[in-house]
Order: C-alpha cells, then sequence, then structure tokens
C-alpha cells in the first residue's frame, strides 16, 4: 500500500543543510498498523510527511496505492491527498466550528451534497461515539473527545490510508487507550492501513502489527513488534 524507495530528505539549503533522513526504504501492506518509533530529530515528523508529500523527498520516490506520488502535478496530488487522513498530536480542530461542522468540512470542500453530507457526518458521530456532542466546539471537549473528532474528520473522505502523527501524545495514558482501542476498530472495520509515529514504545506494543525504529534519518530495524521488541 505504501512505498519509499530510496528517501533522501534535506532540510534548506548550501552550508545550512539538514539532512533528516537518507537511504530510507519501508513498504507497509494494505490493512497493516505500522508504527514508526524513534527520539526527537530522529526524523519521524518527515518520514509521516512525506507519504501525503507535505515533505518532498530531496531523492527517491513515494508509492501510496500503486501511485507514484512524487510524479503528480498539484492538483493530481490535492486529489490522492483526500484518500490519506491524518491525526495530529494537537488535533488542528477549526475552533470556531462545531464538531459536527469540524468533520463535515473535508466533504464540503468537495461540494458534497447536503443530505450525504448529514447521513455521512451522523455515521462517523456515531462511530467515535461523540453523537451526543454535535453541536459543541472543540473548547468545549476533553482531549480524548477532540482526537475524536480528528479521526473521525480524518475518515470523512474513506481514506486508503490513516497517518497518526503522535496522536496520543498529548493524553493521558487511560484516554491513550481508549483512542488506540479506536483506531484498532477502525483498522479491523475498514481493513484501513493505519501508520503511527511515537516516540512511546506502549503504544506500539498495544496496537501495531509491524515497526520501524528510526534512527538519524535510517531505519535501524524493522519487524513484527514482538520480534522486534523480545529481543535479548
Ligand atoms: P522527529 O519527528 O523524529 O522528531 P523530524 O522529522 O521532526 O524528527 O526532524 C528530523 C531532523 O530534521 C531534525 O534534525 C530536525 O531538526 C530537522 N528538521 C525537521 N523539520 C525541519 C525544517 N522544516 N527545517 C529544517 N530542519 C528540519
Ligand atoms: P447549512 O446548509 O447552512 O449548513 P444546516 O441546516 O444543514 O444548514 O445546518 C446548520 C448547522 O446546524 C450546521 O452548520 C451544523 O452546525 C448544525 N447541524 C446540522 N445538522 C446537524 C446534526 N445532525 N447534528 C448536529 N448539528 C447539526
Amino acid at each position: 500500500m505504501i512505498e519509499l524507495k530510496n528517501i533522501k530528505k534535506d532540510y534548506g539549503k548550501g552550508k545550512q543543510v539538514t539532512t533528516a533522513l537518507s537511504g530510507l526504504n519501508l513498504s507497509i501492506q494494505k490493512g497493516e498498523i505500522f508504527g514508526v518509533i524513534g527520539h526527537s530529530g530522529a526524523g519521524k515528523s518527515t518520514l509521516i510527511r512525506l507519504i501525503n508529500l507535505l515533505e518532498r523527498p530531496t531523492a527517491g520516490e513515494v508509492w501510496v496505492g500503486g501511485i507514484n506520488m512524487t510524479r503528480l502535478g498539484k492538483q493530481q496530488l490535492q486529489a490522492r491527498r483526500r484518500k490519506i487522513g491524518m491525526i495530529f498530536q494537537h488535533f488542528n480542530l477549526l475552533s470556531s466550528a462545531t464538531v459536527y461542522d469540524n468533520i463535515a468540512f473535508p466533504l464540503r470542500l468537495v461540494k458534497t451534497n447536503q443530505a450525504e453530507v448529514d447521513r455521512k457526518v451522523k455515521e462517523l458521530l456515531e462511530l467515535v461515539g461523540l453523537t451526543e456532542h454535535s453541536k459543541k466546539y472543540p473548547s468545549q471537549l476533553s482531549g480524548g473527545q477532540k482526537q475524536r473528532v480528528g479521526i473521525a474528520r480524518a475518515l470523512a473522505s474513506d481514506p486508503e490510508v490513516l497517518l497518526c502523527d503522535e496522536a496520543t501524545s498529548a493524553l493521558d495514558p487511560q484516554t491513550t487507550n481508549s483512542i488506540l482501542k479506536l483506531l484498532l476498530d477502525i483498522n479491523k472495520r475498514f481493513n484501513l492501513t493505519i501508520v503511527l509515529i511515537t516516540h512511546e514504545m506502549h503504544v506500539i506494543q498495544s496496537i501495531c502489527d509491524r515497526v520501524a525504529v528510526i534512527h538519524q534519518g535510517g531505519i535501524v530495524e524493522e519487524g513484527p513488534v514482538t520480534e522486534v521488541f523480545l529481543k535479548p
């Protein structure tokens, strides 16, 4: 479903160049929950942002669902990005919009008719357990509820892939577990491919099928979670 081929990513120019990733190859299968773990500055955030081309690689290719993302023009890329949902550490909700309107936002962006918006938003509200909160604003929600809105919004465009950027790092342990359980349910129900980056080992251990350990811009270990973390 996702292939990163010989990726290099530099930030800046000339003497100011920082190489965030180099010689990176990664292959993620459909329906898998794939974790990327590493210390701060290792390149996790760069890696996940390359998958939807929020960052463009300096060299190498990014393939998602059989399409070479690095070859797409601006409009094609925008259309493809709708099939790649993303959730964030700080939720990135529209503070002046209700829960309902936050979830409806990606649908209205592509001029979905109101009956379809309403059907879809209600379905998503139910999925994430926020039906009773649809008229609230983000400031009236707990962190876990905000992330549920983020998840519902990300799913509104029926994505093929869900990218999770430190999605539970701002949440307490109990809320983290409930969000991870929701992600696992969604993965099973829709066979949705999920990529998550985190610096927290227990996040990887609780829901990931496979994991890559990233260090100084390269993958130093990769494999099934049970193998990578049970070595002597
Ligand atoms: P992580 O998510 O693991 O903390 P990042 O991908 O954010 O790592 O960063 C990897 C490296 O790239 C770090 O050295 C960081 O300082 C650098 N970096 C990240 N984003 C930028 C940027 N926009 N401009 C310059 N350097 C950056
Ligand atoms: P409009 O076409 O102006 O969006 P609507 O009657 O569809 O008018 O919706 C008005 C507002 O009411 C929406 O922006 C949304 O905030 C809220 N709303 C509509 N349907 C629902 C719903 N099922 N649950 C909660 N809020 C809703």
